[in-house]
């Protein structure tokens, strides 16, 4: 009888087969949003996501009292998350060899889910070609206080310079403070050199516009400016992915944007997980359905 089900279970919790316990389990203490509306969304945005989570090492942010509470950055699986999300093997840079996790499908990112993870942090480089990185990111990371008006400007500054070197790029609201620069590659260099290219490309940028970028991460160098974070861009380093929920006060969301709508951004945080169905209009919309695809190579600096 339904009396002798668990109260805090719910029937339509259980996207994909994946049972969520606790569904009503409020994790975001400041917008009140549950275990179970955060599950429904990542349920919801699964195609999207898919399109950039499957097929890439993935670092989770896991919350299991909620995000209030003590968050941890979750690198390796030793077994916990089973089989129904995937694995990939590599080689550390300090020797040895660690499991991964790899998402592909609907099921691996609610079990993710089910396993209290709100963010999904992913490789620069596929699952299956690990060594190659598919995309490079700047980071935008503008100083406490900063108007964002500078972001705005910085990246559209970004994107201009990298256009006059043939590269395209987009832009991805980060659903926290700042904005992600990220250029599409089509895996033929390997990391030493997109670590190269990025962090020659950031001091030359830092250089030549003192007033609005550093590159370097020291936070006493910021001083009203941007720090370009290339820092993402080395064998290793992960990036928040496209809709992944933030664990922030709010549930936001970083999200792609285009161009045009960056121009008129109030800040870095246009979308939260209640944007569910907006999200997956403007995913399928002729302004977004090719952001992030583009096959160049880096060209010589
Ligand atoms: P914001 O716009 O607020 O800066 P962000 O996602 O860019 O949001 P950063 O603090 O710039 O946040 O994070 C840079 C990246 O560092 C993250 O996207 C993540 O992949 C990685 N990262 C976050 N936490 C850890 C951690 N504990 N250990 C290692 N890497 C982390
Ligand atoms: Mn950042
Ligand atoms: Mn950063």
């Amino acid at each position: 009888t339904p009396a002798s089900a668990p109260a805090d279970t719910v029937p339509d919790a259980a996207p994909f087969g994946i049972t969520i316990t606790h569904p009503d389990r409020v994790i975001y203490p400041k917008s009140g949003t549950t275990k179970g509306e955060l599950a429904a969304y990542y349920a919801q945005l699964a195609a999207p996501m898919l399109q950039w989570l499957a097929d890439r090492p993935v670092s989770l942010v896991r919350c299991p009292q909620g995000r209030g509470k003590q968050c941890f950055f979750q690198k390796h699986d030793s077994g916990a998350f089973g089989d129904k999300v995937d694995h990939v093997a590599i080689r550390e840079k300090k020797g040895g060899v660690e499991d991964y996790l790899v998402v592909n499908d609907e099921v691996g990112l609610l079990t993710c889910v089910q396993m209290n993870t709100i963010e999904f942090h992913g490789w620069g480089a596929r699952a299956s070609d690990v060594e190659h990185p598919d995309r490079m990111i700047f980071d935008l990371d503008p100083e406490e206080g900063l108007d964002f008006a500078e972001v705005r400007r910085a990246a559209v500054q970004l994107r201009d310079l990298l256009g006059e070197m043939g590269l395209a790029s987009f832009a991805m609201a980060s659903g926290g403070k700042g904005v992600h620069v990220v250029v599409p590659l089509d895996a033929t260099a390997d990391w030493p050199a997109v670590k190269d290219f990025a962090s020659r490309f950031a001091r030359a940028v830092a250089e030549a516009h003192p007033k609005r970028f550093t590159a370097n991460m020291r936070k006493i160098e910021r001083r009203n400016r941007i720090f370009l974070d290339w820092l993402r861009n080395e064998r290793g380093a992960t990036a928040v992915l496209p809709y992944s929920a933030r664990a922030r006060d709010a549930a936001t969301v970083a999200a792609p944007i285009t161009w045009a709508e960056l121009d008129v951004l109030s800040d870095a945080r246009p979308f939260t997980i209640a944007d569910a169905a907006r999200l997956i209009d403007r995913a399928g919309s002729r302004d977004l359905s090719d952001w992030g695809i583009a096959r160049q190579q880096l060209p010589a600096l």
